[in-house]
């Protein structure tokens, strides 16, 4: 049966490849719509890298990275682009995740052709508009114009209430990044037993550059004083004010590996391999959970409290004393590990996020 129905998931870099990949493969599963992808490739690499791995190939590529781009010069390519798209393909629907330029220039694009747009992870929040900078106001902007508000906790839902946006059309689904999680690591062979310690680091929020990094990697070369039989592996972000500053303080330290961003799948190994887990990145928040993993939050705020509250992050800022200290307390003191991990709850998703989206607009009068 040929679908009459067409949706578009508009996806920009690593991170919505990896949580829009489900919500992709079920609809070119389903019968009933069609799928068109289209990339704007906010990033281009990274996206390739996981697009390739996740087995999405676009139907359109905007190619729209540009070195040293703006976010206004990036949405103004981007919205004519995905214009031309939705005219000619005419969809019922468009949907994309999270919080980048991307996923303002696609609800946009679908508000200026009365088009529903589906928000995928929507109702995080910081309420600081400058924490991250700037997707909080791109996430405060799109629940203004989103048909569905694709939940992935009662806390994001209560969130998106207390804005007054009505209650039907916000849906609970969790996150589909645990999605492609699950289905990863049903993929991967079992664990081996392993003695060492391992400390995964990824730091890469623009709100990190400067200072806060230098002090992070300040935390980092303490820690490995402390712990000589920790080895520390940071998949060093290409961002240029990441990168230059990880190899000046941290490069050619024997305890340190300083690798390029890794392959998804070998990423997830690490998690599920490593001690614990130093990140300012959201997604990882998420995963780590989910992987029975320890995970100190390098940021001020944060809007996935939800790990906090069960015990399974905690939020530790930049500076060099609470890094250090906050590691050390893991690695050092048994009881404190067993405090984060034994409880072995995943707050942010149950594998099933893609399916309950999918069934939602399926069963929606478009
Ligand atoms: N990730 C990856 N390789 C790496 C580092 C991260 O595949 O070397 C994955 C990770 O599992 C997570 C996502 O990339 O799903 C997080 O991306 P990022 O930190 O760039 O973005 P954020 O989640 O902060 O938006």
């Amino acid at each position: 049966m040929k679908a009459t129905r067409t949706i578009v998931c508009v996806i920009g870099t690593r991170p919505e490849a990896i949580k829009m990949a489900p919500i992709v493969h079920a609809l070119r599963a389903s019968t009933w719509a069609r799928c068109v992808v289209v990339i704007t490739a906010q990033h281009r690499d990274m996206l390739d890298q996981m697009l390739e791995r996740l087995d999405i190939r676009p139907d359109f590529d905007l190619d729209l990275m540009h070195q040293d781009q703006t976010p206004t010069a990036l949405l103004a390519r981007m919205l004519p682009a995905l214009e031309t798209i939705c005219l000619a393909e005419k969809p019922v629907a468009v949907l994309a995740q999270g919080d980048t330029t991307t996923v303002l220039g696609a609800a946009l694009t679908a508000f200026h052709q009365r088009i529903a747009f589906g928000h995928v992870e929507a109702g995080l929040r910081s309420y600081d508009l400058e924490h991250p900078f700037p997707e909080e106001g791109y996430r405060q902007m799109v629940s203004r114009l989103a048909q569905w508000h694709f939940a992935p906790t009662t806390g994001a839902s209560t969130a998106l209430q207390a804005e007054g946006i009505a209650p039907e059309r916000i849906h609970v689904t969790g996150n589909t990044g645990i999605d492609t999680l699950l289905q990863t690591v049903s993929k991967l062979a079992p664990v081996a037993p392993n003695a060492e310690k391992i400390i995964l680091l990824t730091a890469h929020r623009r709100e990190n550059f400067g200072r806060p990094m230098k002090s992070i990697f300040e935390g980092i070369l303490r820690i490995a004083i402390r712990a000589p039989d920790a080895r520390i592996i940071y998949p060093v972000h290409p961002n240029p004010n990441v990168h230059t500053l990880a190899h000046t303080m941290l490069g050619g330290h024997p305890q340190i590996s300083l690798v390029q961003p890794l392959d998804y799948f070998e990423f997830v190994d690490l998690m599920r391999r490593c001690t614990l887990i130093l990140t300012d990145s959201g997604g990882i928040q998420e995963e780590a959970p989910a992987l029975g993993k320890p995970v100190l939050v390098l940021r001020q705020t944060t809007e996935r409290p939800e790990g906090i509250a069960a015990g399974v992050s905690r939020l530790i800022g930049t500076e060099a004393e609470s890094v250090e200290s906050a590691v050390m307390s893991l690695l050092e003191n048994p009881s404190d590990y067993h405090v984060m991990t034994g409880k072995r709850v995943s707050p942010y998703g149950d594998g099933y996020a893609a399916d309950r989206i999918i069934d939602i607009i399926r069963t929606s009068a478009i």
